[in-house]
């Protein structure tokens, strides 16, 4: 079993607020208990990283961890992770030079920029996607090679893995892959617009062998709750032979 960790950096923890019912899409309700679905939640801390990594250790595992490269701010601009998140950024990069953890990209912005905000009365969880088909191949291009250029530079490691924001990814995103170090393309769904084979770059379904979840799970249900999810992955390995 793969483990991966999604959403490090990703602003969507704040902004993507919805409820899965809807009539308490409105207003602050879908922010609350129990209506909220999804956001509001605090990014990692380097501290929180330093009890959460050494249980993998223990287990011999190496998970993913799917990073977004900017911080999508109120007012539409970007803060690179590193800046935003500098002692989480730097504990992860110790890490992935100890070939401790694997850093996979997960875009630029997680999200549609401009788009980002929660609504009044609406969810906003379509535009918490980044890699849409309908959106311009220039807009592909410019997200995959700025946050390429983001984690290549700080990490100082060539960045092999790609993981688009809810499985949504276009054959635009797969042509900007292209002139890059990305060999594998990890999503629940192929390309949505094209079937198309690829060259050079693998897809791989995480339907299978994946535990995937999101730095959400870490926040809110601790070292426990993963703790009893490597538990059970071994189990099911177990059962499996
Ligand atoms: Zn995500």
């Amino acid at each position: 079993m793969i483990f991966r960790i999604d959403d490090i950096g990703a602003s969507t923890k704040r902004f993507e607020q919805y409820s899965k019912k809807k009539w308490a899409n409105f207003w602050f309700l879908k922010k609350i208990s129990p209506f909220k679905a999804w956001g509001p939640y605090k990014e990692l801390t380097a501290e929180e990283w330093g009890k959460i990594l050494p249980i993998f250790e223990k287990n011999n595992i190496k998970p993913i961890i799917a990073i977004t490269a900017s911080w999508v701010e109120k007012d539409s601009s970007l803060t690179p992770f590193p800046k935003k998140f500098p002692k989480e950024a730097a504990f992860l990069k110790k890490s992935f030079l100890e070939n401790k953890i694997e850093i996979a990209n997960h875009g630029l912005t997680h999200c549609v920029i401009g788009r980002h905000l929660p609504l009044f009365n609406a969810s906003n969880r379509y535009f918490h996607r980044e890699f849409w088909p309908d959106l311009d191949s220039s807009l592909h291009e410019e997200h995959i090679k700025k946050s390429q250029s983001i984690l290549e530079n700080y990490f100082e490691k060539p960045i092999s893995i790609f993981v688009p924001s809810g499985n949504v990814w276009s054959i635009k995103t797969y042509q900007a892959l292209k002139n890059t170090n990305i060999k594998k393309i990890i999503s629940g769904k192929y390309m949505l617009d094209a079937e198309e084979k690829m060259s050079g770059i693998e897809f791989i379904d995480d339907h299978k062998n994946f535990i995937s979840f999101h730095d959400r799970e870490l926040k809110l249900f601790g070292i426990k709750w993963l703790e009893r999810k490597i538990e059970e992955s071994k189990k099911h390995e177990l059962f499996q032979i």
